[in-house]
């Protein structure tokens, strides 16, 4: 960080709103998360969490409040954003989805470079390479050639990590990666995340594996309602929440 960037924060988010109709489903929520940290994202089914996901990586218009990521892009949804800006901000951010998402008919190794190619025109064989390096790490140099279908669910979300990876996004995001999972094949996906965050990649994880969250999140936040009820250090705040709803979804969990 320059002397000239007082600013830890990798993503500021004021006043985030966002209905579906007459479903007010976010209801200014506010965030920040600094360069190199995790913020878990917890709270019942319908909260929002997925839907704060979808509007941090544009996948989602909100329509209201401001997004900021990685300090330049302070980007507006009081008026509808330009279509330049949205680029940028699809562009800051990768999402992993519980269902991996995976291009069915595309290859391990073509479901990594299409992003990297098509979207980001950048050189194939540069993109090829990248992946492939990528797909080694994470134990998958032999799948490459494989069709999703032919891969455990492990396996296609291990591929949906690397797919987020390649993109060389700035904030990585996780929407329950592991829930679609079998419980003995849990361990390796949390394993892989466990690692990208020593690696000091910035992150919000949305999740309902509680041990995790207290291992590898420097922050968690209790979503309700499409209200931020209660934020603060995972390993306090799972042990002695202070909002009666997070004690009560927790005593549900726990
Ligand atoms: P969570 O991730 O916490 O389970 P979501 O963000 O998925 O919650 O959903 C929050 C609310 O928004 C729910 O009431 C859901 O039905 C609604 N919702 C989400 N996406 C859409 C959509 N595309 N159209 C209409 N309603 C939606």
């Amino acid at each position: 960080m320059s002397p000239a960037d007082p600013s830890p924060a990798l993503l500021t988010v004021r006043g985030l709103q966002k209905s579906f109709g007459k479903n007010n489903v976010l209801s200014s929520i506010d965030l920040e998360v600094n360069r190199g940290n995790v913020l878990a994202l917890i709270g019942p089914s319908g909260s929002g969490k997925t839907t704060i996901l979808r509007c941090l990586n544009g996948l989602e218009l909100a329509d209201g409040g401001s997004i900021d990521v990685a300090g330049e892009l302070a980007l507006s949804f009081e008026t509808t954003p330009s279509k330049k800006s949205l680029t940028v901000l699809r562009d800051r951010s990768a999402m992993v989805f519980q269902h991996y998402n995976l291009f069915p008919h595309k290859t391990v190794l073509e479901n990594v470079v299409e992003g990297p190619v098509v979207v980001q025109r950048r050189p194939v064989a540069e993109a090829r390479a990248e992946a492939l390096a990528l797909l080694a790490r994470v134990g998958l140099t032999d799948k490459q050639n494989s069709y999703p279908f032919e891969l455990s669910g492990g396996q296609q979300q291990r591929v949906g990590i690397v797919r987020a990876l390649a993109l060389r996004p700035q904030l990585l995001l996780f929407d329950e990666p592991t829930s679609a999972l079998d419980p003995e094949l849990v361990g390796d996906v949390l394993r892989l995340i466990k690692e990208l965050a020593g690696e000091g990649w910035t992150m919000v994880i949305v999740t309902h594996e509680l041990e995790f969250a207290r291992e590898v999140a420097h922050e968690v936040a209790f979503v309700d309602g499409g209200h931020i009820v209660e934020r603060g250090d995972p390993k306090e705040l799972l042990r002695n929440p202070q909002n009666e709803r997070t004690q009560q979804f927790l005593h549900r969990l726990l």
